[in-house]
């Protein structure tokens, strides 16, 4: 009898509750599985080569490791070392679209997880005081419903063991968004963008700031340069992709 029953309402639960992969749609069988199954999130490409020591960036060719890229000697940045998964694109950059426009917020899990497993082994983690999000407008955080950079953010803390620090930093000015400006309009569009209201918390502190993407690096340089300008020591930044 039970297995009669077993049988008759499982396919039920299914009909009723269906849960399939929103990448490709391949039905999510084990209770770990969020969203997204965990084939296309092992399809995530993670750069494994050399990157600039300072901002990351991605280099093709094994020659060029250990390097300090044209633009960071041309300009030493706020930030003392910046690194990424992967490029933004393919698998990686639709689960960024998934968790930040979809309402898909537990993506924040697997994606801070994979931050995690393959940055923390290039010791951006230590020595840290904490971790800080980058901000949105308060506006724009209502509308979105949550502020993606914090929910990472706070998985990194929790996989770290470093506290994070958040309504810090603040954005105070709603900004258009970045995506449609040229480089140089971004930088202009960021300015006085962000500011400290609790300096005592991050004062001679070490910090990390995490954000979804890099795409100029103009967001995370304006924050840098105001937490810097607040007396912090060192400023590093996480990201998941990187555009450039
Ligand atoms: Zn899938
Ligand atoms: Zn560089």
């Amino acid at each position: 009898m039970t297995l009669r029953l077993h049988r008759v309402f499982h396919p039920l639960t299914l009909t009723v509750f269906p849960s399939f992969c929103r990448l490709c749609g391949r039905a999510l069988e084990d209770p770990e599985e969020r969203v997204v199954c965990s084939r296309c999130l092992h399809q995530v490409e993670i750069h494994r080569g050399p990157v600039c020591p300072v901002c990351g960036r991605f280099y093709q060719q094994e020659a060029s490791a250990g390097q300090v890229c044209g633009q960071c000697l041309e300009a030493p940045p706020h930030l003392s070392r910046h690194r990424s998964l992967g490029p933004y694109s393919g698998r990686l950059k639709e689960l960024i679209l998934l968790f930040k426009y979809k309402g898909c917020e537990v993506l924040s899990r697997p994606l801070g997880l994979l931050a995690y497993e393959y940055l923390a082994g290039d010791g951006i983690f230590a020595g840290l005081d904490c971790i800080l999000p980058v901000p949105l407008h308060r506006n724009r955080e209502k509308m979105r419903g949550f502020n993606q950079a914090e929910l990472l953010g706070r998985m990194l803390s929790g996989l770290s063991g470093l506290p994070l620090l958040t309504r810090v930093l603040v954005k105070t000015r709603n900004t258009p968004t970045q995506v449609s400006l040229e480089a140089a309009e971004r930088e202009t569009n960021l300015r006085g963008a962000f500011e400290v209201r609790k300096p005592g918390q991050i004062e001679k502190r070490r910090l990390l700031l995490v954000d979804d993407v890099f795409t100029t690096g103009s967001t995370l340089r304006e924050c840098a340069k105001e937490l810097r300008k607040s007396g912090t020591l060192e400023v590093r930044a996480i990201t998941l992709a990187r555009a450039l």
